[in-house]
């Protein structure tokens, strides 16, 4: 089902609020924040990710350069557009642009001429989004990328430490894959990391896991969780599912393709980075295939858990 794009409105004026909500009933979701304070607190939590603000350059208490900065480096609202709106001014339009808004709206408001340039605007959108899309997908498995799973990290790590909470990562590698495509060639070879790929995507079934494909026949797994064993239950489950795939190769472990997983799990703290918790299951990913392969290892237990 094709998602309407969310619009939101910043305007201390009820006239071109009423009226931007009218004129744009059919263009999307629509969402007014009449004032500075409600703009600035959407900030600090926003979602749904919008496609399309448009605000008043004259917000009574908005320091319109820092918000326009704030706008730009979030990671949910710097894919979206910005529309400024004011007095018809040419240096107030040039202002705008120089600024990073994509439209200037002159006010008052033509009503005609305001849904032509929110319609132009919102079909821009709506083709980079879907480039961006294709820019976030591995075109071999169709998973997320490593692009996306950087980008996803780094906003579920400052949701994490903003709400107290936890974030667990799964780093699974496929054993002995280069004999795989030895024996049955890189075709076959392609053809295993898709069934791998859509096993791992199916093994997850909470909504806000991620499972991307870190790179060859390495996978992981982002699993924002309030406790560490929500990771180690992940985990678990991936390698039972890809065992239940029985796929055949003789070159491996009891004749059969498997994987080994490694993960880490913390609770971030304003001086840490995601990066230490990526090396963490990178170890931990380590020692289960210097124990043998086909396993998980948790780091911090010292490996000593070994399923
Ligand atoms: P280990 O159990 O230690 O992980 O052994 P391995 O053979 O899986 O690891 P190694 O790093 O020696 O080899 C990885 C292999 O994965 C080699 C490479 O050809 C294969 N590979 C990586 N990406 C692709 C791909 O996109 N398609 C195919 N068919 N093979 C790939
Ligand atoms: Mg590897
Ligand atoms: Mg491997």
């Amino acid at each position: 089902m094709h998602k309407q794009p969310l619009i939101l409105v910043a305007t201390p004026s009820l006239v071109v609020q009423s009226l931007l909500a009218e004129l744009l009933r059919d263009c999307g979701d629509f969402v007014s924040l009449p004032s500075a304070e409600r703009l600035l607190a959407w900030m600090d939590e926003p979602v749904p990710v919008p496609d399309l603000l448009i605000l008043a350059d004259d917000m009574p208490g908005l320091d319109l350069a820092a918000f326009l900065m704030r706008w730009r480096s979030h990671p949910a609202t710097r894919s979206g557009q910005l529309v400024l709106m004011g007095e018809q001014s040419v240096a107030a339009e040039i202002e705008a642009l120089n600024q990073g808004a994509c439209q200037y709206l002159t006010v008052p408001l033509v009503p005609e001429l305001v849904l032509a340039r929110v319609l132009a605007v919102l079909r821009q959108q709506n083709e980079l989004r879907l480039l961006r899309g294709l820019s976030h997908v591995d075109p071999l498995t169709g998973l997320a990328n490593r692009r996306h799973f950087d980008e996803f990290m780094t906003s579920e790590w400052r949701w994490a430490q903003r709400h107290d909470s936890g974030i667990g990562v799964v780093m699974i590698d496929i054993d002995f894959f280069k004999k795989y495509n030895d024996r049955f060639g890189h075709q076959a070879g392609d053809e295993c990391l898709c069934r791998v790929a859509h096993t791992l995507a199916s093994g997850v079934n909470r909504s806000h896991d991620l499972v991307a494909r870190y790179g060859g026949e390495e996978f992981a797994v982002i699993v924002p969780s309030l406790q560490a064993d929500g990771v180690r239950v992940v985990a678990e489950r991936l390698l039972q599912a890809v065992d239940a795939l029985a796929i055949e190769h003789p070159d491996g472990q009891h004749g059969c393709l498997s994987i080994s997983l490694g993960s880490s799990w913390c609770s971030p703290r304003n001086d840490s980075s995601h990066r230490s918790l990526i090396h963490e299951a990178d170890q931990a990913l380590y020692m289960a295939k210097h124990l043998g392969r086909h396993r998980h290892c948790r780091f911090g237990e010292l490996m000593l858990d070994v399923t």
